[in-house]
């Protein structure tokens, strides 16, 4: 079954139409990448199906469930990492994740954040405040808040937004290891060796308009490009 379908959704914010018409499925398991110059709508249809935004029209349908009915039901299932998120600063990383963990079930909260503290990899620094934080290191926390709950769809806004290669690439490999044992990726990315090396598919966004889908390699044989970002450039120009 699909975790994710979108059918002709719109969005418009007063006189702005930033969203106008988009549809796409996204299957278990799968990563699925939003690509697309800035302003293009990216964000607005990640934070619509996490359900933070109301839709103008069109329907959304999670794991079953009708995102305008039910989506206190898709709260559930869903985790989403917002492009600017921040940690309470004066916390420990780890009481941080403790903190969220209880919201989540208070029950499960020791075996949750041993999880979280495990994803973040961030060794004895989980014991420092979160405002000792490098970038990279609030980012690892942010991802390991965002995945401990092992949601059924993680929605991740630009998750390696500002880190250096080694963390970056830290970070894809989670991301890779939670899509290879079933949960559901929906990310935006202006990172095109990201994308290439981690969605299964991408849907190419401009002007709130989907202007190119499919798998990475079979775009690039299409656009008879050597990687993603040539494609981008033939296609949003
Ligand atoms: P970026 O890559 O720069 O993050 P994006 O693809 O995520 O961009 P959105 O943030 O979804 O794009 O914005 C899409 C359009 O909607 C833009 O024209 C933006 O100015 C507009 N927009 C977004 N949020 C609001 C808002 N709260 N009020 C009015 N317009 C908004």
């Amino acid at each position: 079954m699909a975790t994710i379908v979108v059918d002709n959704l719109v969005k418009s914010y007063g006189s702005i139409e930033a969203v106008k018409g988009i549809s796409f499925t996204v299957n278990e398991g799968e990563i699925f990448g939003l690509i697309g110059p800035n302003g293009a709508g990216k964000t607005t249809v990640l934070r619509i199906i996490s359900t933070l935004l109301q839709i103008t029209s069109g329907s959304i349908n999670i794991a079953g469930h009708d995102l305008g009915k039910h989506p206190e039901e898709i709260r559930k299932l869903i985790s989403y990492l917002p492009e600017d998120a921040g940690a309470y600063k004066n916390l420990t990383g780890k009481k941080y994740l403790q903190f969220i963990a209880n919201f989540f079930d208070p029950k499960q909260n020791k075996s949750i954040v041993t999880k979280g503290v495990e994803i973040t990899n961030l060794g004895e620094r989980i014991n420092d405040r979160v405002d000792t934080y490098s970038k990279g290191m609030m980012r690892r926390l942010l991802i390991g808040r965002a995945l401990m709950i092992d949601p059924k769809l993680a929605i991740l806004d630009e998750p390696t937004s500002g880190l250096d290669v080694l963390n970056a690439q830290e970070i894809r490999k989670i991301i890779k290891t939670f899509s290879q044992k079933g949960t559901t990726i929906l990310l935006s990315s202006h990172n095109m060796l990201e994308v290439e090396f981690l969605c299964d598919r991408i849907a190419l966004i401009a002007n709130g308009r989907i202007v190119e889908e499919g798998k990475p390699v079979d775009l690039m044989k299409k656009y008879h490009a050597q990687n993603i970002e040539e494609v981008f450039t033939q296609v949003v120009q």
